[in-house]
């Protein structure tokens, strides 16, 4: 079996970011995703509409054009498949990694499919697979979703949507202008402040005018196959309900990081340990590369802003391969 310069475990736009740098820097590389290409951005919903214009999302300078200054699923997934296909990046799709393990200078990496060796190994997962749960009875009913696709399945029926942040209203806004009856159940006082400028108005009018109910300062005690229960400053009240989005968030998977042997710090935050000069985790030779990086911040990195982690890695892995190589040739 050939031992790879590197691989890089998850084919998100990180991911991919990595692979085109390592093939532009002449390393023996692979990717391995378990689904398809930017497998996260696949699942998003339907008509997501991104925070950032496209050329905040581009990968090693290639232009992404998009209708309106701010692209849709579609066109990112149009976007990096290109990249992928074009540059004819190494990618082993449908392909789950299920362990990572070091011996001595060499990680044995095996998946559901097959074993492979590498010399470096980049951890590229999101938090995308893994969603917050609330821990209530009911949740496990068929009825209630951690994800939100087409607001087409909720029309004429009673939607109760869990969340403040974007992805819920999203799915709120989207499922109601679809004829959907909606609640939206809000932990704080208020829609979430990070919620995109120009939605933000828009979920506060709907709410003030009576179209989409808020409840604020409540959460779901239980779901029934009928209605949900909630805690409110009112006292516990009973709403008859159809269908449940829990949009509360998703987190990292962080027993695969520490298998892998990767610190998190003792806090609430979970941050994995690494260098930011390079990007290398607490073990030698395994990195960490986009929003994996955040722990349960999941908000703070992002495409925009985690793209740079590409060049990094490829730089220190390079510089590592070509110092063994000359070690070699001068033993
Ligand atoms: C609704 C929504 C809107 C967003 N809008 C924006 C925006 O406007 N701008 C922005 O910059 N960011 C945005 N983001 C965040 C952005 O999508 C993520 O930051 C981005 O996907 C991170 O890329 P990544 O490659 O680190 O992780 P991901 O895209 O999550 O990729 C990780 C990949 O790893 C794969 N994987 C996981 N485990 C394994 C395993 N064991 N074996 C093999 N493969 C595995 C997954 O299938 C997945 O494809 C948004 C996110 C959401 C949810």
């Amino acid at each position: 079996m050939q031992e790879l310069d590197v691989i890089i475990i998850g084919g998100g736009p990180i991911g991919i970011a990595c692979g085109l740098e390592a093939k532009k820097q002449g390393l023996q590389y692979l990717i391995i995703e378990k689904g398809p290409i930017v497998n996260s951005l696949f699942n998003y919903p339907m008509n997501m509409q991104f925070f950032s214009s496209s050329e905040k999302l581009e990968i090693d300078g290639i232009p992404f054009i998009s209708h309106e200054a701010k692209p849709k699923r579609n066109e990112a997934l149009e976007y990096y498949r290109r990249i992928v296909v074009s540059n004819d990046l190494d990618i082993n799709l449908f392909e789950r990694v299920l362990s990572v393990k070091k011996e001595r200078d060499t990680f044995h990496i095996q998946t559901e499919k097959d074993g492979y060796r590498a010399k470096n190994v980049v951890v590229a997962t999101g938090f995308y697979d893994l969603p917050n749960t609330l821990g209530i009875p009911g949740e496990d009913l068929p009825k209630v979703s951690h994800y939100y696709k087409d607001p087409h399945f909720y029309a004429s029926q009673k939607l109760a949507v869990i969340g403040a942040s974007n992805s819920a209203i999203d799915a709120a806004l989207e499922s109601w202008r679809k004829g959907a009856e909606v609640s939206l159940i809000i932990r704080g006082p208020e829609v979430g402040t990070r919620v995109k400028y120009w939605v933000r108005p828009d979920i506060i009018n709907r709410i003030e005018e009576g179209s989409i109910r808020a409840h604020y300062n409540s959460t779901v005690k239980e779901i029934r196959k009928d209605s949900i229960l909630l805690n409110t400053p009112e006292g516990e009240i009973q709403i008859e309900n159809d269908f449940v989005l829990a949009l509360t968030g998703y987190r990292p998977d962080f027993d695969f990081l520490e298998k892998l042997g990767i610190e998190l710090s003792k806090d609430d935050k979970r941050l994995p340990t690494y260098d930011p000069r390079t990007m290398e985790t607490n073990i030698k030779g395994l990195y960490l590369a986009g929003v994996i990086c955040g722990g349960l911040e999941t908000h703070k990195w992002f495409i925009e802003n985690s793209r740079i982690h590409a060049p990094i890695i490829i730089e220190a892995i390079k510089k590592d391969c070509t110092t063994k190589n000359q070690g070699d040739r001068s033993i």
